[in-house]
């Protein structure tokens, strides 16, 4: 199992994560990516080399 954060200071809400995702992990809320869905991760790293703005971080649990 994956713990999936989003810094708020760095997330811009461009959705790329949210697009990209194929476990639809994230949604969008208040203008920032929610990792919501955490738990169906399976580190594909996708959304990691997809945020413009390295926002995201995936650490084993
Ligand atoms: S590593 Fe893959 S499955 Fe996990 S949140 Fe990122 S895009 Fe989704
Ligand atoms: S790709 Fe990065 S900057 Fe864009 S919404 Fe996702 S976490 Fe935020």
């Amino acid at each position: 199992m994956y713990l999936v954060t989003v810094d708020n200071e760095k997330c811009d809400g461009c959705e790329e994560c949210v697009n990209a995702c194929p476990q639809m992990v994230f949604k969008i809320t208040d203008g920032k990516s929610d990792p919501y869905q955490a738990g169906e991760c399976v580190f594909c790293e996708t959304c990691l080399s997809m945020c413009p703005n390295t926002a995201i971080t995936i650490t084993e649990m």
